[in-house]
């Protein structure tokens, strides 16, 4: 099931995050609960990129998906759905109530696009369920889960604005279930150089001459490296906080969550969620690593730099890497990144 951020209230925590408490206040809720009664998995589309990754899980997965979108939206976006039956993923679309990006122009368009519509919509909620009713209930045993705020990883602590209001909830590992069943541990070992599919060791060589050769490089640590949710993700933190003291001249910009800012944050030391390039241009950076960011967003955010910037890029992915950025490392867990880490040390000492 998946179901539009823009059809959440501006006000929920969760609009921007693949997830829902469940707490009555919109539709979205009614629509998780008939999701969960029938054994579906709902999943909140927050922006292209992340449509784009699920309906190619699904495929990959045997799943045939319902979604709801506006007409306009489909119209748009036909391609992707139209590659994702190639691909073998069947789905039904349900229309959403209300005025959508579409009809106030191309400006909101293009902020929904970059998922910071700050527009309410609505979903059928009875028509959803007419049509849901062709598939049999099952033992519902989720229950929303109190997860309690997020837990900032100790070493990066000093690095979050004071400003900063820890918000309910965050986008979290469980996010990257869009590629994590799919992935094998070959295609973990592997690095792209502009695109080409070489070698880890080949990669990280490179990756290591254009951090030594930048004169202002920067690390943008994404939530799932800058919230404490595991042994890993604490052992990561550590490490970018090694990285920093090896490197004094490494900025740390930190990504938080994928809420916009509005023009409220500071370019020195975060990174507004739908304008990344803000920062990157802010402090004149030669060189944008990122560690901690879900794939569909460093897609995103890679595109996004790409477009505005002349910074080169390095991506220390969890998963496949990124084709598109200048260097990416596969499958970065923290023996891999200790090694990157430690390989700077020599150069920097
Ligand atoms: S039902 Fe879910 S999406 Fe809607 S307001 Fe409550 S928590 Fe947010």
């Amino acid at each position: 099931m998946l179901l539009p951020y823009c059809a959440k209230p501006s006000w929920c925590d969760y609009r921007h995050t693949d997830d829902c408490g469940e707490c009555g206040g919109c539709t979205v809720g009614d629509l998780y609960r008939m999701a969960y009664e029938r054994g579906m998995i709902p999943i909140t589309i927050t922006s292209f990129e992340m449509l784009r990754d699920t309906l190619q899980w699904c495929a990959e997965n045997g799943y045939t998906y319902i979604g709801h979108c506006c007409y306009e939206f489909y119209e748009k976006r036909y391609e992707i759905f139209r590659k994702a039956k190639d691909w073998g993923a069947n789905g039904v679309l349900i229309d959403i109530i209300g005025t959508t990006c579409y009809d106030l122009g191309v400006e909101e368009e293009e902020r929904a696009y970059h998922g910071e519509f700050q527009v309410e919509l609505d979903l059928f909620v009875e028509d959803s369920e007419k049509i849901l009713s062709i598939k049999e209930k099952v033992e519902d045993n989720h229950k929303p889960e109190k997860k309690g705020r997020p837990v900032p990883a100790e070493p990066l602590k000093s690095f979050l604005p004071e400003y900063y209001k820890i918000p309910k909830t965050v986008s979290g590992p469980e996010e990257d279930r869009t590629r994590l069943p799919i992935i094998k541990e070959k295609d973990k070992n592997i690095g792209f150089i502009n695109g080409d599919k070489v070698d880890y060791d080949i990669a990280l060589e490179r990756a290591i001459e254009l951090v030594i050769n930048a004169s202002k490089p920067t690390i943008i640590v994404g939530p799932l490296v800058l919230w404490s949710w595991s042994e890993e993700s604490r052992r990561k933190a550590e490490l970018v906080r090694k990285l920093k003291e090896l490197i004094p001249r490494l900025n740390i910009h930190v990504l938080p969550d994928y809420r916009p800012k509005n023009k409220n944050f500071d370019p020195a030391r975060e990174v507004d969620p739908p304008n990344p390039h803000i920062s990157i241009l802010h402090g004149r950076h030669d060189l944008t690593l990122m560690i901690g960011v879900h794939c569909y967003r460093t897609d995103f955010v890679i595109r996004l730099l790409k477009k505005h910037t002349q910074t080169k890029i390095i991506t220390l992915c969890n998963l496949y890497g990124h084709p598109d950025a200048d260097v990416s490392l596969s499958g970065m867990n923290p023996e891999k990144l200790e090694r990157f880490v430690d390989s700077l040390s020599p150069v920097s000492s």
